[in-house]
């Protein structure tokens, strides 16, 4: 099925993210985290699309094994850094052949991160709008796109964000999923704004659990984004011991999932970073149950 129809079926999307691995051992904790994933048989699973050579074979490669091998409904990631047009749409035909109708539309960071300048590849698309529109063009693809409660770093405000999101619904992006955040009123604004500019597509919230102090820093390198005080004072209270400070981070993602869905968000996407315990007790703190 497209996400466009599960996310139309009323029902509440959960849905949980990961990468491809470098490794055969990483691969290996990959796929039993998938493995367990699959038992809350969620909405979709995604897998992103990275910056380098390896890992973008390694992204159609994963998706293609979960579309077969798996009951999950697998969305793959496609950004336009350092690809030609002519590049996009050979991996968007491999998305397609290895039977994925489901694909993120995104324009992706630059080699040195989010903080870094964008520059196009000289043969290739400046806006993820451009490849929703390219997408759309080659076949019967249901597209989702990204979008930022926090602002994304390049934009100059909040609100001329949200018109780019508008701009890529009405280009035919058929849902959108956020950046990860922290403040559930910033989710709300967000789509507040969007439908100010007549966008009315699903957007489903980016939730991820801090599960060590050391990811604080890491998430602030990957997003552009500090973690507000307010969430890393709660960790750094109990940074001594580290099953508290895991403990604190599924306190705090389940405090905000509870938020989201309460305030009629229509899911909860999860990054799992391929480790799938902490999100899989986040969800189960949702559903009432422990792992
Ligand atoms: P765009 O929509 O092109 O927006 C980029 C900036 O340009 C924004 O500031 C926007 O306001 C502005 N803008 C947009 N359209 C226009 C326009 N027409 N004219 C002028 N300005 C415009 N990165 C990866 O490398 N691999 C991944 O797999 C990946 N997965 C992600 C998944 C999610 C859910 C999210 C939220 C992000 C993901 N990213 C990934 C990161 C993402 O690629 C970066 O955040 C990137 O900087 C922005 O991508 P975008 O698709 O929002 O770009």
């Amino acid at each position: 099925p497209t996400i466009r129809e599960l996310l139309g079926s009323g029902d509440r999307s959960f849905s949980f993210e990961f990468f491809p691995p470098k490794t055969p051992e990483a691969e290996e904790v990959l796929w039993r985290s998938i493995r367990e994933i699959e038992q809350l048989r969620p909405t979709f699973v995604s897998i992103t699309y990275g910056a380098g050579g390896t890992t973008r074979d390694g992204t159609i490669r994963v998706t293609e094994r979960v579309a077969q091998d798996t009951s999950l409904t697998p969305l793959g990631h496609l950004t336009c850094v350092a690809h030609s047009r002519d590049e996009l749409r050979s991996v968007i035909g491999a998305y397609a052949g290895a039977g994925v109708r489901n694909v993120l539309a995104l324009r992706g960071d630059p080699p040195g991160g989010p903080t870094k300048p964008w520059v196009a590849h000289p043969e290739g698309l400046n806006h993820a709008i451009e490849l929703v529109e390219l997408v759309r063009e080659l076949g019967d693809f249901c597209v989702g796109v990204a979008a930022f409660p926090d602002k994304h770093p390049e934009a100059s405000d909040l609100d001329f964000d949200a018109r780019m999101l508008a701009a890529k619904a009405k280009a035919g992006a058929d849902y959108a999923i956020t950046q990860m955040f922290f403040g559930a009123d910033d989710y709300f604004q967000l789509v507040d704004r969007a439908a100010a500019y007549g966008c009315d597509i699903p957007i489903l919230p980016g939730v991820m659990p801090v599960t060590n102090i050391k990811q604080i820093k890491r998430m602030a390198e990957l997003t552009g984004m500090a973690l507000p005080t307010a969430v890393t004072d709660r960790l750094h209270a109990v940074e001594e011991d580290p099953a508290a400070v895991r403990a604190a981070g599924i306190e705090i993602a389940s405090e905000l999932c509870d938020r989201l869905l309460e305030g009629g968000a229509p899911g909860i996407h999860f990054i799992t970073l391929n480790r799938s315990t902490a999100t899989r007790q986040v969800y189960l703190n949702l559903q009432g149950t422990t792992v």
